[in-house]
């Protein structure tokens, strides 16, 4: 999203002008606010020039501003519920103007943010993520540094909670505020950087969201069944995108995986080295049982017997891992060691470089009679 601030076309605005301005800047893009949603404010010594209702941000004007009493919108927060009624009631005697329109719904809360100047709006992209299955995850991953919100009614509920949790908070470490299923505020004591804010909120979902679009999709009904087959049981999958796994399945950090286990003792879950599946599952499915029994040739002695020679776990290429076990225990166990494996071969890239244990090493510590033992 662009920044389309023209510090040309400000220089001898005043503060309400200024406000003017960025509203129109927020209004003129339909995935900010679309008809008449969204809405902003400006304090002016005790007064908050509130969005009234009617007006739409795209064509607001200086009038299109509730000028109420701020401290009178803030004192409403003393009560525990205010109806809707009651709420736009105490709003209109906030008023200082009774010809102005009757302030927004979200005239308490836009007083209650202690900065001169407040933007609202219902961005598509940020609501697009948070409107998913996985979307409070991914909020807190996208908006670190911002106060989330859970959903709740815009109007008073929505201040009312704002309220509670900012309660002996220190405002200047919050960048915005993100409300989910909703919309986003961002502030600033100077208009031009309450609106840089909003556009730098907004980026980051667009951002993740272009990303997720050039991600690559995986066919994980098919590695089911292919693992499945492979095993001779029905396996549980556990996916795992966390960022952590994701940065573990690109092409540059995906041969990491290659390296063998963190401690001795996990191959037993895990075996040795997970699969790769990038394209050609089949293919790289042969490969990689062939590549066990090549295993096994090398370093068997006499009379150990061969394990299941399928994978326990895969690397997804530009997606993350799956864990495959008999039931969901099994597989979450081998996700977690799989967490920790991820970052420590992360790390240890920084540190030089990862070295595990070698494949002969590994070998007779998967085919340990005690070891062997423990499964059965
Ligand atoms: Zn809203």
């Amino acid at each position: 999203m662009k920044n389309l601030y023209n510090t040309k076309k400000t220089k001898k605005l005043d503060d309400l002008e200024l406000r003017v301005y960025t509203s129109r800047l927020l209004g003129s893009d339909d995935s900010l606010v679309l008809h008449g949603g969204g809405n902003t404010s400006v304090k002016i010594g005790g007064t908050l020039y509130v969005k009234g209702s009617g007006w739409d941000l795209a064509t607001i004007e200086k009038e299109g501003f509730s000028p109420t009493k701020t401290i009178d919108l803030i004192m409403l927060l003393e009560h525990e519920r205010l109806s809707d009624s009651d709420m736009v009631k105490y709003q209109k005697e906030a008023l200082i103007d009774k010809s102005a329109p009757n302030p927004s719904v979200e005239a308490i809360l836009h007083a209650l943010i202690p900065y001169k100047f407040v933007d609202h709006t219902h961005a598509d992209a940020m609501v697009t993520i948070s409107n998913t299955n996985r979307g409070e995850e991914l909020i807190e991953e996208i908006y670190e540094g911002y106060l989330i919100i859970p959903y709740v009614m815009p109007g008073f509920l929505l201040a009312k909670i704002v309220y509670n949790m900012t309660d002996g908070i220190e405002w200047e470490n919050i960048k915005g505020i993100i409300l989910h299923n909703h919309g986003i505020f961002t502030f600033a004591n100077d208009a031009k950087e309450s609106y840089d804010n909003m556009i730098d909120a907004v980026n980051l979902a667009e951002r993740y969201i272009r990303k997720a679009k050039k991600q690559k999709t995986h066919d994980l009904n098919k590695i089911q069944e292919l693992i499945s087959e492979a095993k001779g049981y029905e396996v549980t999958l556990k996916v795992n995108q966390s960022k952590i796994a994701k940065q573990f399945a690109t092409k540059e950090d995906m041969t990491l995986s290659q390296q063998g286990v963190l401690t001795p003792e996990h191959i037993i879950r895990t075996k040795r080295v997970p699969i790769i599946f990038e394209d050609d599952y089949e293919k790289e499915l042969n490969n990689y049982i062939k590549a066990y029994h090549d295993y096994f040739e090398r370093h068997y002695i006499d009379s150990e017997i061969m394990l299941n020679p399928a994978p326990n776990w895969a690397v997804l290429r530009d997606f993350g891992t799956i864990s495959f076990g008999k039931d969901e225990k099994e597989a979450s166990i081998i996700e977690d060691i799989n967490n920790h494996t991820m970052k420590a071969m992360i790390n240890a890239k920084k540190l030089g470089g990862y070295k595990s244990i070698n494949e002969e090493q590994s070998f007779y510590m998967e085919y340990w009679e005690l070891e062997q033992m423990k499964l059965k």
